[in-house]
């Protein structure tokens, strides 16, 4: 069959990677892809929100199912445009219809999902412009860290966590009156500050029946210790080492099965991915955010582990026959190290020849934001390029990470040195 995957990340290389290893895949397309697609499928240059070029690309080469990357093309409800249109209906979209996007797409929609389904989650409240003075009153009952979250989208950067209670105040008024982060701060979700240790769980769904996927965890700033500016995301492991058999059954029964049986109750129609965010507490697990496709750089940790032939397990969701799936895991760890631009998260520069990938062992450079120019890969974005490896254990595999990063170079090139060195 005919595949379009839609964006340009590491994840949808990961996922290209994974999809090109099927017998039952034909044609691979990429929109707009990135020099790791190029390689083994072909890239398109079209936006992933441009959903009438998408349509022709389509057509054109009469794929049948379409894999969507990132949030903001289900957010903007991509599922519903192939349904609703005679001539996609029956092209399979792995990636939940808006109505159920809405869990990313909005913080207050979650928020209120968690708690209508008991599902553990922080203590909240939202404002608007006309109530901030409740919000004000509401920030006096906490105690510090103050959690603001803006509502909608705002690019991973709209979660801010203060200590002073004059300061969350004032970006209170920031978010809600100032319209800091656009129409993503017409609601402010205030949270109670959760302390533990965040993990990821990843959950495949079909709307019916549903399957765990490996858990992982993600390195979120940009400096060693875990320190300086949120980046989206600097490396990866997988498993998580503490997540054992006994935390990962209260995964199961608090969180996954009412997750999924929320969908249903609620009529969220959703095949494909859920990311939940959690921390822990204690022993506890607790929904930090749900995400409503696969993370990056999770994936490029997550479906190396998988054993299962991707297509077959997307055709299974399409179907809603993922009950007949029995999902198999790879018993090594995986890890990776993300390769950035130096700058990044703030401002970088971009062009610069990256050169030694040839010369990769034992290892699977997943690309990011970078691309082919005369030929060569130049860097294209902030983050670059995933360098992931297998191993007995995480603290195996990401050495070998870090022994093929030694041969790999770009002008700038920064990543951090201590991925899994907290655990
Ligand atoms: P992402 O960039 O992962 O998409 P986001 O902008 O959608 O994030 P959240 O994941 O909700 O926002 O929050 C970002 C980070 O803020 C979390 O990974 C976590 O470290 C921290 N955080 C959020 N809510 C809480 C909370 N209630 N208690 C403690 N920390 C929190």
């Amino acid at each position: 069959m005919n595949i379009l995957i839609l964006g340009s990340g590491g994840r949808e290389h990961t996922i290209t990677w994974k999809l090109a290893q099927s017998n039952k895949c034909r044609n691979l397309f990429v929109a707009p892809g990135n020099s790791g697609t190029a390689n083994i499928a072909t890239n398109v240059p079209v936006n992933v929100t441009d959903f009438q070029a998408i349509k022709e690309v389509v057509l054109n080469n009469k794929i049948t199912m379409v894999v969507v990357g990132p949030e903001d093309p289900l957010v903007q409800g991509i599922h519903d445009f192939f349904l609703e249109d005679e001539a996609l209906k029956n092209v399979a979209v792995i990636g939940p219809q808006k109505a159920a996007a809405e869990l990313e797409g909005s913080k207050e929609f979650a928020k209120e999902f968690l708690f209508r389904h008991n599902i553990p989650t922080a203590a909240y409240q939202s404002f608007n412009a006309e109530t901030v003075e409740d919000g004000y009153a509401f920030l006096d009952t906490l105690n510090p860290p103050y959690v603001l979250k803006a509502d909608g989208l705002a690019a991973g950067k709209g979660v801010v966590i203060l200590e002073d209670l004059n300061e969350a105040k004032a970006e209170l008024k920031a978010m809600l009156v100032d319209a800091k982060f656009g129409n993503a701060s017409t609601k402010v979700v205030i949270e109670e500050f959760l302390d533990g240790i965040e993990l990821s769980c990843f959950v495949l769904t079909d709307g019916k029946n549903y399957k765990i996927l490996p858990t992982a965890k993600d390195y979120k700033r940009i400096g060693e210790g875990d320190n300086g500016l949120n980046t989206g995301g600097m490396g990866a492991i997988s498993p998580v080492p503490f997540a054992d058999e006994e935390f990962m059954s209260k995964i199961k029964e608090r969180i996954v099965i009412p997750t999924i049986n929320g969908f249903k109750k609620d009529n969220l129609p959703y095949k494909g991915f859920v990311f939940i965010g959690l921390i822990k507490v204690g022993n506890n697990p607790f929904v930090i955010e749900y995400n409503v496709r696969l993370g990056d750089p999770e994936t490029e940790v997550v479906l190396p582990r998988l054993k299962n032939d991707l297509v077959e397990v997307f055709q299974a969701v399409a179907n809603q026959t993922l009950d007949t799936i029995e999902i198999e895991i790879d018993e090594q760890a995986a890890a990776t190290v993300m390769l950035v631009s130096g700058g990044y998260p703030e401002a970088y520069e971009k062009g610069k020849e990256i050169s030694g990938i040839d010369n990769i062992e034992d290892s699977i450079a997943f690309h990011a934001g970078a691309q082919l120019k005369d030929n060569k890969v130049v860097t294209s974005g902030g983050r670059v390029m995933a360098i992931t490896s297998y191993g007995n254990t995480y603290k195996e595999a990401i050495k070998k990470s870090y022994q093929n990063i030694e041969k790999l170079h770009f002008d700038k090139m920064n990543y951090r040195k201590d991925i899994g060195f907290d655990l």
